[in-house]
């Protein structure tokens, strides 16, 4: 089973696809936390994405195609995947068509999860994560035992630079300008499923279950 999930920044896609990758076992794509990585190992793809990133502005279709391409032929992708993050511009749309064609892969649904600005405003400037392990936490809804260090790790937790309500309005407008055209472009297939993801962690994880029964 491949697919993909969808959203504005703050709708909630980390969250819920470790668990759809922990209930299904499949391999979680992340072009955000792909480009993250590169960043800190200062690969020659980080070097140049950091400054697109910290701008909150997309990082060019062609460094993420190349990317995408390189990760799909992974053998972890065999038992399915769940790409989260890309595609977010229909150029980036029909390059995964073909590069899914290549490999003999196609989507089986997409995940839009829906979400009111308010909601995402909140959630964006009260998230936390630890760099070590990646564990996500929240100062209302998912506070650390100890304030400011990971309850898994011991490691300090951090909060993602762009992850500023200033930065969530320029990702917005990004995400209505180039990602809403992909949205349309997997309904036209039938592909969507809208969830309404306002609403707390494990009702949302529910809807999406129901829809995954319904592939
Ligand atoms: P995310 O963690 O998915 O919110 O991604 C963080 C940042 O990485 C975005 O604001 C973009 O600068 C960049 N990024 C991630 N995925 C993509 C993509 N598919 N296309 C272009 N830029 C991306």
């Amino acid at each position: 089973m491949n697919l993909l999930i969808m959203g504005p920044a703050g709708s909630g896609k980390g969250t819920m696809s470790e668990k759809i990758k922990q209930k299904y076992q499949l391999a979680h794509i992340s072009t955000g936390d792909m480009l993250r990585e590169a960043v800190k190992k200062q690969t020659s793809l980080g070097l140049e994405a950091l400054n697109y990133m910290n701008a909150g502005k997309l990082v060019p279709d062609t460094l993420i195609n190349s990317m995408v391409d390189e990760r799909i032929k992974q053998d972890d992708t065999k038992v399915g995947f769940l790409m989260d993050g890309f595609p977010r511009t229909l150029v980036q749309a029909e390059a995964f068509d073909e590069i899914l064609h290549t490999n003999n892969k196609n989507i089986d649904c997409v995940i839009n999860l829906v979400v009111d600005f308010e909601v995402l405003a909140d959630r964006i400037t009260g998230r936390r994560l630890c760099k070590n392990c990646g564990s996500i936490y929240h100062i209302k809804n998912k506070p650390s035992k100890v304030e400011g260090v990971c309850d898994m790790c011991g490691n300090n937790l951090v909060q993602r630079s762009d992850d500023t309500v200033e930065q969530l309005e320029i990702r917005l407008q990004e995400h209505k300008k180039n990602t809403e055209p992909v949205l349309e472009y997997y309904r036209k297939q039938g592909l969507v499923v809208d969830i309404q993801a306002g609403k707390p962690v494990d009702e949302i994880f529910k809807d999406i279950e129901r829809a995954i029964k319904q592939i």
